[in-house]
Protein backbone atom coordinates (compact mmCIF):
# COMPACT_ATOMS: atom_id res chain seq x y z
CA UNK A 1 0.00 0.00 0.00
CA UNK A 2 1.29 3.37 -0.91
CA UNK A 3 1.28 5.85 1.90
CA UNK A 4 0.19 9.51 1.44
CA UNK A 5 3.00 12.41 2.73
CA UNK A 6 1.50 15.51 4.86
CA UNK A 7 3.06 17.29 2.23
CA UNK A 8 1.06 15.41 -0.58
CA UNK A 9 -2.18 16.08 1.08
CA UNK A 10 -1.54 19.86 1.40
CA UNK A 11 -0.75 19.87 -2.08
CA UNK A 12 -4.02 17.97 -3.06
CA UNK A 13 -5.89 20.56 -0.81
CA UNK A 14 -3.80 23.38 -2.43
CA UNK A 15 -4.93 22.27 -5.88
CA UNK A 16 -8.70 21.32 -4.98
CA UNK A 17 -8.93 24.73 -3.56
CA UNK A 18 -7.48 26.12 -6.95
CA UNK A 19 -10.01 24.51 -8.92
CA UNK A 20 -12.76 25.26 -6.56
CA UNK A 21 -11.95 29.21 -6.48
CA UNK A 22 -11.84 29.05 -10.53
CA UNK A 23 -15.06 27.19 -10.95
CA UNK A 24 -16.81 29.69 -8.30
CA UNK A 25 -15.18 32.98 -10.28
CA UNK A 26 -16.57 31.42 -13.64
CA UNK A 27 -20.45 30.25 -12.03
CA UNK A 28 -21.04 33.68 -10.37
CA UNK A 29 -19.27 35.55 -13.36
CA UNK A 30 -21.51 33.39 -15.71
CA UNK A 31 -24.65 33.16 -13.36
CA UNK A 32 -24.78 37.53 -12.75
CA UNK A 33 -23.88 38.63 -15.71
CA UNK A 34 -26.85 36.89 -17.12
CA UNK A 35 -28.87 37.69 -14.04
CA UNK A 36 -28.07 41.44 -13.72
CA UNK A 37 -29.68 41.11 -17.62
CA UNK A 38 -32.54 39.67 -17.48
CA UNK A 39 -33.59 40.84 -14.23
CA UNK A 40 -34.03 44.66 -13.96
CA UNK A 41 -35.76 45.70 -10.50
CA UNK A 42 -39.03 46.60 -11.84
CA UNK A 43 -39.39 50.40 -12.25
CA UNK A 44 -43.09 51.01 -10.48
CA UNK A 45 -43.52 49.08 -7.16
CA UNK A 46 -46.40 52.42 -6.38
CA UNK A 47 -49.54 50.04 -4.30
CA UNK A 48 -52.68 51.92 -6.10
CA UNK A 49 -55.48 50.85 -3.93
CA UNK A 50 -57.74 50.97 -3.43
CA UNK A 51 -58.49 52.30 -7.18
CA UNK A 52 -57.22 48.64 -8.46
CA UNK A 53 -59.35 46.48 -6.36
CA UNK A 54 -60.78 43.41 -7.73
CA UNK A 55 -62.70 41.63 -5.52
CA UNK A 56 -62.63 38.63 -7.22
CA UNK A 57 -58.73 38.26 -7.54
CA UNK A 58 -58.55 36.87 -3.24
CA UNK A 59 -61.89 34.26 -4.58
CA UNK A 60 -60.26 33.38 -7.72
CA UNK A 61 -56.74 32.53 -5.87
CA UNK A 62 -58.44 30.40 -2.85
CA UNK A 63 -59.71 28.20 -6.07
CA UNK A 64 -56.22 26.97 -6.86
CA UNK A 65 -54.57 24.55 -5.82
CA UNK A 66 -52.48 26.40 -3.15
CA UNK A 67 -53.37 30.02 -2.82
CA UNK A 68 -56.53 29.06 -0.11
CA UNK A 69 -54.39 30.36 2.57
CA UNK A 70 -54.31 33.81 1.28
CA UNK A 71 -56.04 35.41 4.45
CA UNK A 72 -53.38 34.06 6.83
CA UNK A 73 -50.43 36.69 6.33
CA UNK A 74 -50.84 39.19 8.81
CA UNK A 75 -47.21 40.81 7.64
CA UNK A 76 -44.70 39.39 10.31
CA UNK A 77 -41.62 40.01 7.70
CA UNK A 78 -40.11 36.57 8.47
CA UNK A 79 -40.64 35.67 4.93
CA UNK A 80 -38.61 37.94 2.97
CA UNK A 81 -35.73 38.61 6.11
CA UNK A 82 -35.53 34.89 5.19
CA UNK A 83 -35.82 35.00 1.66
CA UNK A 84 -32.49 34.28 -0.94
CA UNK A 85 -33.86 36.03 -3.69
CA UNK A 86 -34.88 39.00 -1.66
CA UNK A 87 -31.42 39.26 -0.48
CA UNK A 88 -29.87 39.65 -3.38
CA UNK A 89 -32.79 41.37 -6.01
CA UNK A 90 -35.52 44.03 -5.17
CA UNK A 91 -37.62 41.11 -4.82
CA UNK A 92 -40.11 40.89 -1.63
CA UNK A 93 -42.22 38.26 -1.07
CA UNK A 94 -44.29 39.84 1.32
CA UNK A 95 -45.07 42.62 -0.84
CA UNK A 96 -46.41 40.45 -3.66
CA UNK A 97 -48.47 38.18 -1.10
CA UNK A 98 -50.18 41.21 0.50
CA UNK A 99 -50.60 42.88 -2.92
CA UNK A 100 -52.67 39.52 -3.54
CA UNK A 101 -54.43 39.99 -0.26
CA UNK A 102 -55.32 43.45 -1.23
CA UNK A 103 -57.00 41.93 -4.28
CA UNK A 104 -54.58 44.18 -6.28
CA UNK A 105 -54.41 42.00 -9.50
CA UNK A 106 -51.78 43.90 -11.38
CA UNK A 107 -49.14 41.53 -8.97
CA UNK A 108 -49.34 39.69 -12.38
CA UNK A 109 -47.85 41.38 -14.46
CA UNK A 110 -44.99 42.17 -11.75
CA UNK A 111 -41.41 40.82 -13.43
CA UNK A 112 -40.34 40.12 -9.56
CA UNK A 113 -43.22 37.57 -9.26
CA UNK A 114 -40.59 35.21 -11.13
CA UNK A 115 -38.51 35.81 -8.77
CA UNK A 116 -38.93 33.37 -6.27
CA UNK A 117 -36.34 30.29 -6.17
CA UNK A 118 -39.16 28.05 -4.36
CA UNK A 119 -36.92 27.26 -1.82
CA UNK A 120 -39.28 26.67 0.68
CA UNK A 121 -37.85 28.62 3.19
CA UNK A 122 -40.15 30.85 3.89
CA UNK A 123 -42.96 28.01 4.12
CA UNK A 124 -41.17 26.39 6.91
CA UNK A 125 -41.10 29.93 8.94
CA UNK A 126 -43.88 31.37 8.08
CA UNK A 127 -45.66 31.38 12.32
CA UNK A 128 -49.17 31.86 10.37
CA UNK A 129 -48.21 28.76 8.36
CA UNK A 130 -49.39 30.96 5.35
CA UNK A 131 -47.83 28.39 3.10
CA UNK A 132 -46.21 31.51 0.96
CA UNK A 133 -44.28 29.31 -1.83
CA UNK A 134 -47.64 27.90 -2.89
CA UNK A 135 -49.19 31.30 -2.80
CA UNK A 136 -46.55 32.30 -5.52
CA UNK A 137 -47.06 28.93 -7.42
CA UNK A 138 -50.68 29.93 -7.50
CA UNK A 139 -50.72 33.58 -8.29
CA UNK A 140 -48.43 33.09 -11.33
CA UNK A 141 -50.74 30.18 -12.30
CA UNK A 142 -53.41 33.25 -12.74
CA UNK A 143 -50.28 35.35 -14.22
CA UNK A 144 -49.19 32.38 -16.88
CA UNK A 145 -53.08 31.94 -17.96
CA UNK A 146 -53.84 35.68 -18.31
CA UNK A 147 -49.97 37.04 -19.49
CA UNK A 148 -47.57 34.25 -20.14
CA UNK A 149 -45.15 32.31 -17.93
CA UNK A 150 -42.24 33.75 -16.97
CA UNK A 151 -39.04 34.38 -19.87
CA UNK A 152 -36.63 32.29 -17.70
CA UNK A 153 -39.14 29.21 -16.46
CA UNK A 154 -40.18 28.91 -20.09
CA UNK A 155 -37.00 28.47 -20.83
CA UNK A 156 -36.16 25.54 -18.12
CA UNK A 157 -39.56 24.14 -19.17
CA UNK A 158 -38.23 24.05 -22.74
CA UNK A 159 -35.00 22.65 -21.99
CA UNK A 160 -36.80 19.97 -19.69
CA UNK A 161 -39.13 19.16 -22.37
CA UNK A 162 -36.19 18.33 -24.73
CA UNK A 163 -33.53 17.10 -23.09
CA UNK A 164 -34.77 15.91 -19.59
CA UNK A 165 -32.78 18.19 -17.97
CA UNK A 166 -32.94 21.52 -16.36
CA UNK A 167 -29.72 22.56 -17.64
CA UNK A 168 -27.90 21.32 -20.63
CA UNK A 169 -24.35 21.22 -21.25
CA UNK A 170 -23.44 24.79 -22.77
CA UNK A 171 -19.88 25.05 -24.26
CA UNK A 172 -19.06 27.43 -21.16
CA UNK A 173 -20.25 24.44 -19.05
CA UNK A 174 -18.45 21.67 -20.73
CA UNK A 175 -15.03 23.74 -20.55
CA UNK A 176 -15.48 23.81 -16.93
CA UNK A 177 -16.09 20.51 -16.89
CA UNK A 178 -13.34 19.44 -18.68
CA UNK A 179 -10.72 21.88 -16.85
CA UNK A 180 -11.95 19.85 -13.74
CA UNK A 181 -11.23 16.22 -15.19
CA UNK A 182 -14.40 15.30 -15.55
CA UNK A 183 -16.52 14.01 -18.70
CA UNK A 184 -17.98 16.98 -20.90
CA UNK A 185 -21.04 14.77 -21.04
CA UNK A 186 -23.43 13.64 -18.00
CA UNK A 187 -23.33 10.05 -18.36
CA UNK A 188 -27.12 9.55 -17.43
CA UNK A 189 -27.85 11.87 -20.62
CA UNK A 190 -29.48 8.92 -22.32
CA UNK A 191 -31.76 7.94 -19.74
CA UNK A 192 -33.17 11.16 -19.05
CA UNK A 193 -33.81 11.86 -22.76
CA UNK A 194 -36.11 8.57 -22.65
CA UNK A 195 -37.89 10.00 -19.64
CA UNK A 196 -38.24 13.37 -21.35
CA UNK A 197 -40.48 11.75 -24.16
CA UNK A 198 -42.89 10.77 -21.60
CA UNK A 199 -42.44 14.00 -19.78
CA UNK A 200 -43.62 15.53 -23.10
CA UNK A 201 -46.57 13.60 -23.70
CA UNK A 202 -47.96 14.59 -20.48
CA UNK A 203 -47.33 17.96 -21.15
CA UNK A 204 -48.97 17.91 -24.50
CA UNK A 205 -51.97 16.24 -22.73
CA UNK A 206 -52.37 18.61 -20.28
CA UNK A 207 -51.67 21.64 -22.81
CA UNK A 208 -48.38 23.14 -21.27
CA UNK A 209 -46.44 22.29 -24.44
CA UNK A 210 -48.73 25.00 -25.68
CA UNK A 211 -47.88 27.64 -23.09
CA UNK A 212 -44.11 27.03 -23.62
CA UNK A 213 -43.59 26.91 -26.83
CA UNK A 214 -43.46 30.10 -29.44
CA UNK A 215 -42.14 33.42 -28.54
S1 LIG B 1 -43.77 35.13 7.34
FE1 LIG B 1 -45.91 34.54 6.93
S2 LIG B 1 -47.16 35.90 8.22
FE2 LIG B 1 -45.09 36.77 8.15
S3 LIG B 1 -45.17 38.27 6.43
FE3 LIG B 1 -44.42 36.35 5.58
S4 LIG B 1 -46.25 35.27 4.84
FE4 LIG B 1 -46.94 36.87 6.22
S1 LIG C 1 -39.79 30.10 -1.48
FE1 LIG C 1 -39.48 31.93 -2.74
S2 LIG C 1 -40.29 33.63 -1.54
FE2 LIG C 1 -40.01 31.90 -0.14
S3 LIG C 1 -37.96 32.19 0.74
FE3 LIG C 1 -37.70 30.86 -1.04
S4 LIG C 1 -37.26 32.24 -2.77
FE4 LIG C 1 -38.10 33.49 -1.09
Amino acid sequence: MVETTGEEIKDYYKELEQVEKKASERIIGLEREAFLKEYAPPTDTTLKYPKDYDPTFVEELKLIAGGERIDFCYQCGTCVGSCPAAAVTSFNPRTIRRMAQLGLREVISRKDLWYCTTCYTCYDRCPRDSKLTEIIAAIRNISTREIGIGIAHKEVARLVATTGMSITVTEKIASLREDLGIKKDFPAKMKVNEAAKELRLMWEQTDFMKIIEGD
